[in-house]
């Protein structure tokens, strides 16, 4: 018996013309993670896509792990490959399925039959396998109607397959099948969220961390960058872009009305991202700004910030409450990491009275006090750019 794990994909069948085009992407990146894991086959076949270990080192329980995370999957099991016969069927059910069925009171049994040449119908091949499993495991009740676990028996063209417990997975479509857009990712918990949330709708994603030395400190880029590489867990390699504010920030100061220093930190923000991502091909710009949350996330604020970049701006958490953020924030494993107490560049120099219904005619004359297109050349030269990959996740 050989164990593989089926990956099902979902919006992917609807693509019409542009399908191959996904189904591609898709699995050149379980391949690309397959690597990582040790020695397996990936191939498609009929909308299922199977991850084979070619020898006994290869790490199933780590590429489960992997596929799991990867968008365009909606669902997967591991599975066990047998004959095409129903005797096969049966031995493999009664040896294969118990370590799946530990604590389950119900179950029954789905059949595909994918191969018409197959002597029996699927009802029947449900009805042996259902026997089978009742013989090895006498504790369990058939309940077809509300089961704790279906067992799946699928005759394929190529091999007969027997599997219990899919899982949910990542959903979404593949990473890189919308083009790449720059992430403003600080050490919050909004932006890791904002990264998952366009990743998982095919965006690949560069990154740009803006810092001040040394207001924030080493151990807050260390979390950023922790940050990265849990987001890269779902979205793949990152490129981080870490980019030094405190000259900005001391000019701002010097010579800027107070109330206006976060609306002007945050086009400086959006000004440097906005090169950054056409010098890296970037068709957009990514925050987790939720509508209202802070002064500078008011309607206003946004129209003020939104000018300053000549790119789309994707927001994904503007309609999401605090609490609908940090459940994703728990589910995708940032939380923790975000919740690290360390100091921002936007903590640092905050106004008391930040305007919260700027003009942009006052915020552009507040700017043109100072010297903006040198400031920003001089910050785009600090630029220290790493390369966050998929395998160096922290798990
Ligand atoms: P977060 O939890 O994501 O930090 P926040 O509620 O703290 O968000 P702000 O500090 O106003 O909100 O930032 C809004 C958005 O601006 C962030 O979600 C992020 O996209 C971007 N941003 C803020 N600070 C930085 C930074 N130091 N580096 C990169 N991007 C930043
Ligand atoms: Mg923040």
């Amino acid at each position: 018996m050989k164990e593989i794990i089926l990956c099902k994909y979902g919006e992917i069948v609807l693509k019409g013309a542009n399908r191959a085009s996904f189904e591609q992407l898709l699995v050149k990146d379980l391949r690309y993670r397959a690597a990582q894991c040790g020695r397996f086959t990936v191939r498609r076949s009929q909308s299922l896509i199977y991850i084979i270990p070619e020898d006994d080192d290869a790490d199933i329980d780590a590429m489960f792990d992997a596929a799991s995370h990867t968008f365009g999957i909606i669902a997967l099991s591991r599975a066990a490959a047998c004959e095409k016969s129903v005797a096969s069927l049966c031995e493999t059910a009664k040896s294969y399925l118990p370590r799946f069925l530990d604590g389950v009171k119900t179950f029954k049994v789905e059949s595909k039959r994918a191969d018409k040449t197959f002597p029996l119908k699927s009802p029947e091949i449900s009805a042996e396998v259902g026997g089978a499993i009742l013989s090895a495991c006498p504790h369990l009740r058939v309940d077809v109607k509300n089961p704790d676990v279906t067992v799946m028996a699928e005759v394929r063209e190529d091999s007969a397959y027997i599997h219990a417990g899919q899982v949910k997975g990542a959903g979404g479509i593949p990473v890189g099948s919308s083009g790449n857009a720059m992430l403003l990712l600080s050490g919050g918990i909004d932006s890791p969220v904002a990264g998952y949330m366009m990743a998982k709708r095919g965006v690949r994603l560069d990154a740009v961390y803006f810092e001040s030395f040394p207001y924030t400190g080493e151990l807050a880029r260390e979390k950023v960058m922790n940050l990265a590489r849990l987001v890269a867990r779902y979205a793949g390699t990152i490129n981080l872009h870490v980019v030094s504010l405190t000259h900005i920030q001391e000019e701002i100061k010097r010579v800027c009305e107070e109330d206006y220093f976060t609306l002007l930190l945050r086009r400086f923000m959006m000004t440097i991202a906005d090169r950054l991502a056409k010098e890296y091909d970037c068709r957009a710009l990514i925050t987790g700004e939720s509508l209202g949350q802070v002064a500078s996330q008011t309607m206003q604020a946004i129209g003020v910030t939104d000018a300053a970049s000549s790119i789309p701006v994707f927001r994904p958490c503007i309609g999401l409450d605090k609490a609908e953020i940090i459940e994703t924030a728990r589910k995708i494993g940032t939380f923790d990491t975000s919740i690290l107490p360390y100091e921002d560049c936007c903590t640092v120099f905050t106004p008391p009275h930040p305007k919260t219904k700027p003009e942009l005619s006052k915020v552009e004359a507040e700017e043109a006090k100072l010297d903006f297109a040198g400031l920003v050349e001089e910050a785009l030269n600090t630029d220290n750019h790493k390369r966050i990959k998929w395998q160096d996740q922290t798990l």
